[in-house]
């Protein structure tokens, strides 16, 4: 081969030379457009690497005499101007951060005006390429707020303005479908009485709306936005017994008050309360007697039998066989799940009577109490029957939104709680179009 070369006119060396600074000049650019992914009529016209700051920012530039779209109405125009210079934070390239720098063209359309086009490699107004937003969308998805920030060197309010544009685009998104189970419930946010209430589609485990307050409008708000065809087809919404909660559905959801079924684990929730209750009553007693056998007891009765610890089993047992108040109240307050294994409304109905004698001449005021309270409620309880439904999955949900909680500690306001929960657990479709770009 270099004998070839030896024998042209040019001399070897400076065709080398000539070859390597073609191939540089190229490397960058080139390189450049391929890794961001650029594609006709952009181009990469200029790299610059600055070591010390640890990042390369790249210039691209398009070419002359192209039709641009009107990004409102599609409509291809000539080039009017082009915008100010801005930049985009892009994914980083190595350990150097990496930015583009483009000047958005600009088109004045008829019908719009002047308007800037559509950029294939960010959404509008966006400080991200819509590559670094996915990546910061799954990162913020793995972890925390914070760790998110240092995972990707971004600021905090960089960091919840991405989730909130990705929760804004996932609801946009998002098509209008029948929630045939819903689960409603209150989520208590901060001490002092503070609750949101949170509508969620208990067959995808997704929450679908999140209202402040618990009051009959806050679940009515949700309704409100739902079509009349949505409205319709719901077939059943486990809830608890939650007065302002069964009006807005005895308002808005035709026949709703067939489709309420009281949660299962909200009514054995009032039951345990008022073990608890009794039991506090009667450990101050034995306690004002000097008498500490029922101190430190407390979640030994809040058990369901069968999931009690074994470490606490002796202890249990010996407590129980002392025929405590809190002992009968815990007798009362197990066999009431048994309410719910029936095959049939009838057979639990049954087995209502017999248990609510028991408990309303218990003598344990609690107990009375709670037993009036599901009485009160026993139709919407044996709901249960038809439609088979239980908030567990909300529950589940609850728990994830206890951890998003303690997770983003530092929730600035509300604004940012709601956009958490619907960025973590509202099944949406969060990710920016990525128009040309692979990825
Ligand atoms: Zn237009």
């Amino acid at each position: 081969m270099k004998g070839a070369l030896d024998a042209c006119p040019v001399s070897f060396g400076v065709v080398q030379q000539w070859l390597q600074r073609r191939i540089g000049a190229m490397r960058d650019t080139e390189l450049y457009r391929y890794l961001l992914g650029l594609e006709t009529p952009w181009t990469v016209s200029r790299v610059e690497l600055k070591v010390e700051g640890q990042r390369v920012d790249v210039w691209t530039d398009h070419a002359e005499g192209l039709q641009w779209k009107c990004p409102e109405c599609g409509t291809s125009l000539g080039l009017y101007d082009h915008s100010e210079e801005r930049s985009w934070r892009h994914l980083d390239s190595c350990q150097f951060m990496t930015f583009l720098h483009a000047k958005p063209p600009r088109v004045e359309c008829p019908t719009h005006g002047v308007k800037q086009v559509k950029l294939p490699w960010a959404e509008p107004r966006s400080r991200f390429t819509a590559l670094f937003e996915r990546l910061a969308i799954d990162v913020l998805k793995e972890t925390d707020v914070l760790g998110a920030t240092r995972i990707l060197r971004i600021s905090w309010d960089e960091a919840w303005h991405i989730m909130e544009v990705a929760v804004e685009r996932g609801l946009a998104g998002k098509s209008e479908r029948v929630v045939r189970q819903m689960g409603v419930d209150e989520k208590a946010i901060a001490k002092g009485q503070q609750y949101m209430t949170i509508a969620c589609d208990l067959e995808l485990g997704t929450v679908e709306y999140v209202g402040e307050g618990r009051k009959q409008e806050t679940l009515e708000k949700y309704f409100e936005g739902l079509s009349t065809k949505q409205l319709e087809r719901i077939e059943a919404i486990a809830m608890d017994m939650w007065d302002p909660y069964v009006a807005a559905v005895r308002e808005r959801i035709p026949e709703g008050m067939k489709k309420i079924v009281y949660d299962r684990y909200h009514v054995m929730g009032h039951v345990n309360k008022a073990v608890d209750t009794v039991r506090k009553q009667e450990s101050r007693d034995f306690r004002d007697e000097g008498d500490e056998r029922l101190t430190g007891s407390k979640y030994l009765w809040l058990y369901g039998k069968e999931n009690l610890p074994d470490k606490h089993r002796e202890r249990f047992e010996t407590l129980k066989a002392m025929n405590l108040k809190t002992g009968r109240a815990w007798a009362i307050k197990e066999s009431l799940r048994e309410l719910w294994t029936y095959q049939t409304e009838g057979w639990a109905r049954r087995f209502w009577k017999k248990w609510n004698f028991w408990a309303t001449h218990s003598r344990l005021r609690p107990i009375i109490k709670a037993a009036r309270t599901i009485g009160v409620h026993l139709a919407n309880i044996l709901t249960y029957f038809t439609h088979r439904i239980t908030n567990a999955v909300s529950e589940g949900i609850n728990s994830k939104i206890q951890t998003i909680k303690k997770m983003a500690y530092g929730f600035r306001n509300r604004d940012n709680f709601k956009t958490a929960i619907f960025f973590h657990c509202g099944g949406l479709d969060l990710y920016p179009r990525t128009h040309g770009i692979p990825g």
